[in-house]
């Protein structure tokens, strides 16, 4: 039998984690990435300029379809895809919404679906008529009581283009407007009012091309400066998780069925007092689901192929308990963690640099104590 073919731009650690998934179903992940991306280790390497057209013909040589790896990255190709006629999971425009700060939080706010109350900053504004803006915002606390955090509607990741301005808090708004200024134009910014939550958590489903959905028990995540430590699920914390588990699957589905989506979705929220709140939609599979590898029946990279190659979703069922420590610019003994019962090391084989993720391990316990024992083992295996 011929091996699928889904061919995905980009080659980072979430193409490998899909190539090392289809690796079960059969399926060939064509990965297209600099000479040496760390996809290529379980993906079939593309490293010709796509911009040439017979490169990219022979990219999407026999392909069954095409995916994405970010939201950043692909759309242009996408589209060509489509005039093509090959599929492209999940559609390109919601891609599009998704990797947009503006248009992904307009989606929301058509959808009903809670998120932070925020301002598209006008791109032809002056430093000056910036900076008093940001200062009437704050006075005003129209946005919010706390403060606000201004974001750049693409291209923005673990924390980066991204100004926090706290009620309260000595600012100098001239400074801060200086330094907002040039991305006013291009790529375009918002601000957005600072939400009070308890902690921060994500629901990572999928969608079949029959319509078929499933998600995950919330995860919660815990970040520093900005980028992603650690996830565990189930929550534990919460006295209403299962209003929350509701909220967060009604969330999803309803993103999903709105966008005829089709692949797997993560949503990332606050946990307020009033419920969720939705912070960001991200249109592919998400560091806060690589638990699900081991603490699933189906990983979120297997539900993704399964989902846009159109065969039936996998179970979603966690038997037990599941963590994931993000290894960010850390280098670790690999032997060490051989054999471990319950840890499980995913080391990228990529280059180590600061605030880089180079690995993540998954940790699972038939008993949250058991999952506390073992992530202290795994902590200290890592030297964290
Ligand atoms: P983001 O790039 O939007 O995921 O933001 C990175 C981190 O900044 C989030 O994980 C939150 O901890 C924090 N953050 C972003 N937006 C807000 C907001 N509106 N209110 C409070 N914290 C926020």
């Amino acid at each position: 039998m011929t091996k699928k073919i889904v061919a995905c731009v980009g080659g980072g650690q979430l193409a490998q984690m899909l190539g090392q998934a289809g690796e079960k179903l059969g399926i060939v992940v064509r990965s297209s990435g600099a000479k040496d991306s760390c996809a290529f280790s379980d993906c079939e390497p593309f490293t010709n300029d796509l911009n040439q057209e017979d490169n990219f013909k022979s990219f999407i040589e026999d392909i069954d379809v095409f995916t994405f790896e970010s939201e950043h990255e692909g759309l242009d190709w996408a589209e060509k895809m489509q005039d093509n006629s090959i599929n492209v999971f999940p559609p390109a425009n919601f891609v599009k919404i998704a990797g947009d700060r503006f248009l992904e939080k307009s989606h929301l706010k058509d959808l009903e679906i809670p998120t932070a109350p925020f301002e598209l900053i006008d791109a032809s504004i002056s430093s000056a008529e910036l900076q008093n803006l940001l200062e009437e915002i704050i006075s005003s606390k129209s946005l919010s009581p706390h403060g606000i955090v201004v974001k750049t509607r693409h291209g923005g990741y673990d924390g980066k283009g991204q100004w926090v301005l706290k009620v309260g808090e000595e600012t100098n708004f001239k400074k801060i407007a200086s330094e907002i200024y040039p991305a006013i134009s291009s790529p375009g910014c918002i601000v957005e009012g600072l939400v009070d939550f308890a902690l921060e958590c994500s629901v990572i489903a999928a969608r079949s091309t029959t319509g078929e959905f499933a998600s995950w028990p919330l995860s919660h995540n815990e970040h520093r400066d900005s980028i992603l430590r650690f996830s565990y699920s189930p929550i534990l914390e919460i006295n209403n998780l299962e209003e929350l588990e509701i909220q967060a699957k009604n969330i999803a589905r309803a993103l999903c069925e709105q966008n005829d989506y089709v692949g797997t979705i993560a949503v990332e929220c606050f946990v307020t007092n009033n419920g969720l709140v939705v912070n960001e939609i991200a249109p592919r599979v998400h560091n806060s689901g690589h638990w699900t590898i081991e603490g699933s029946i189906t990983s979120q990279f297997e539900q993704h192929l399964r989902a846009i190659t159109g065969m039936k979703l996998g179970s979603t069922q966690c038997p037990g308990f599941s963590a994931m420590i993000n290894l960010v610019g850390v280098d670790v003994d690999k032997e060490s963690f051989e054999n471990k019962e319950g840890i499980y090391l995913h080391w990228y084989g990529k280059e180590v640099r600061d605030n880089r993720k180079v690995g993540h391990i998954t940790i699972v316990g038939s008993t949250v104590e058991e999952l506390g024992e073992r992530t202290k083992t795994a902590m200290n295996l890592a030297e964290l």
